[in-house]
């Protein structure tokens, strides 16, 4: 049994309160570690670390260098992205190569935005009054906390800390209680990176914890990936201090493929999306709405896919699907699935448990397909987080419409067609952060990522990932000598 502290100042630093809490391996259903329970009190030893980090010696390096702090600690995580890998998949049960993937593809995210800290620019500004030279500054908020959920953790950490650390800021992470363990390996190569201590701190738990980080006094921002109830909660409570916050949360989204698509290339595309992950993953594409053309074609294709893919041990190279993370995912899926169900939607495959040989306890679901569910049923509406796809059939292009815009949510859309104009009049009228044309579920470093609607605040990756870490000062400085009295008429 691994016994983990929190991660404070480049210590280790055990609980004030003596709780811990269990982690479990999915694939196997057994405890495999303990992480510390925090409470307020280790949060504010977290934050007033950051804080005094923040003020010494992140502060005094020039931009440039910490950018370049920044590269070398992506070198240091592509250097042990496979036990990276490894522990992500012990907690979370995707599959090992997804999360080694991952852990390599960070460095990327930490060369863009360690090459982008140096070039962060002000303005001058020409004012009517042209005696003043106006001039603006950008800098940094101060504390940063990270709250990240369980089903990418190095990556979605990454995500988040690369911009704010570029920007000039310190970090408390509090990683899902789900996936505790791979922060600290993140902040132990920090620091073996050159990074000082104090300017990554990580401290564990659940909610309790979660929210005692975005009630600090001392946290400038909130930088959340989660649950849309996670995000609204913690609105309101950052709002309630003027506190920003960035949110990145769920969605349902809609997967169109076309009468002139190729089926082969959007088959591929409508699987990735929902099964790759086994459908734990944001942008899920939960929801395939299908031209009627070629409807019962893409079920036929799609059904016979599902079926054959070989859920396993998510170490195991040849496994194409794993375990879903938690019990209470496991239970989430069967809930929706049977609600489904009594709600008209036919099953055409999965709909329940696998039972995988030498895992028995572990928390395998079927790969599922529904149809025809009702538009307003839950499994049209409502994110599973799980390897469960809704198929629906449309007649022209206004419908699709009408069906993929037609929930709160708005993180992405896919489109699979061969006509151009109409994929990108798609792509105007479709309310989603990201739209994919004949691609799905890709994303990197430099292209902007977020979601409309219900998804989320603000924008993650690409420029626009930096602002949300900085401030902007207007400085006027009056050139002139002349005595500027308020009292005296000029003319
Ligand atoms: P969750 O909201 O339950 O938990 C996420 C994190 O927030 C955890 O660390 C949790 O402890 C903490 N937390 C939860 N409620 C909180 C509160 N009120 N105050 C402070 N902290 C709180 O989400 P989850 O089940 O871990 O993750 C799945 C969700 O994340 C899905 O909805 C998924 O779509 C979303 N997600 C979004 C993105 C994105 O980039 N848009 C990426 C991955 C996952």
């Amino acid at each position: 049994m691994q016994v983990f502290d929190n991660y404070i100042a480049g210590e280790r630093v055990a609980p004030a309160g003596g709780e811990r809490f269990a982690s479990v391996n999915p694939t196997t259903g057994k405890v495999w570690g303990e992480f510390a329970e925090s409470g307020r009190a280790d949060v504010d030893r977290a934050v007033r670390a950051a804080q005094a980090a923040f003020q010494g010696p992140w502060s005094k390096l020039s931009p440039t260098r910490r950018g370049r702090l920044l590269m070398a600690w992506g070198d240091r995580i592509a250097e042990h992205a496979e036990s990276i890998a490894a522990m992500e998949t012990q907690q979370n049960g995707k599959l090992i190569a997804e999360m080694r993937a991952q852990a390599r593809v960070v460095k990327d995210f930490l060369y863009y935005f360690g090459g982008l800290a140096d070039k962060v620019e002000g303005r001058v500004i020409p004012l009517d009054r042209q005696s003043v030279l106006n001039y603006t500054l950008r800098e940094p908020l101060g504390v940063v906390g990270v709250i990240v959920p369980w089903n990418s953790p190095t990556f979605l950490t990454i995500m988040n800390v690369a911009p704010a650390l570029a920007a000039g800021n310190t970090i408390v992470i509090k990683p899902s209680e789900v996936t505790s363990g791979s922060a600290f390996e993140l902040a132990r190569l920090a620091e073996d990176a050159g990074i000082a201590p104090g300017v990554i701190n990580v401290v564990t738990g659940g909610r309790a914890a979660g929210e005692a980080l975005v009630e600090h006094a001392g946290v400038a921002k909130i930088s959340f990936t989660g649950s849309e109830a996670g995000g609204k909660a913690i609105a309101a409570k950052a709002g309630s201090r003027l506190a920003g916050c960035t949110l990145e949360l769920g969605g349902k989204s809609p997967n169109i493929v076309f009468g002139d698509a190729d089926l082969d290339q959007a088959e591929a595309g409508v699987l990735a999306g929902i099964f790759a992950a086994a459908g734990q993953t944001c942008v899920a594409g939960s929801r395939a709405l299908v031209h009627e053309s070629v409807y019962d074609e893409m079920q036929r294709r799609l059904v016979a896919r599902a079926q054959r893919i070989k859920l396993g041990d998510p170490l195991l190279a040849e496994t194409q699907m794993g375990p879903v993370a938690t019990r209470a995912q496991l239970a989430k899926d069967e809930q929706m699935v049977q609600r489904a169900l009594s709600a008209g939607a036919e099953l055409l495959c999965g709909g329940e448990r696998a039972r995988v040989s030498g895992f028995e306890e572990g928390f395998f679901y079927k790969p599922t397909i529904l149809h025809r569910a009702p538009a307003e049923s839950e499994i049209m509406r409502e994110e599973v987080f799980g390897p469960v796809l809704a198929l629906t059939p449309f007649r022209d292009d206004e419908e699709a419409l009408a069906i993929a815009n037609s929930t709160r949510f708005g993180l992405a859309a896919g489109v699979w067609t061969r006509d151009v104009r109409r994929a990108h009049r798609m792509a105007r009228q479709l309310q989603a952060g990201t739209v994919w044309i004949n691609c799905y579920r890709a994303l990197t470093f430099n292209s902007p990522f977020g979601g409309y609607k219900m998804s989320g605040l603000g924008r993650q990756n690409g420029m626009e990932a930096i602002d949300q870490y900085l401030q902007t000062k207007s400085v006027w400085c009056e050139l002139s000598d002349e005595v500027q009295d308020p009292f005296v008429l000029r003319t």
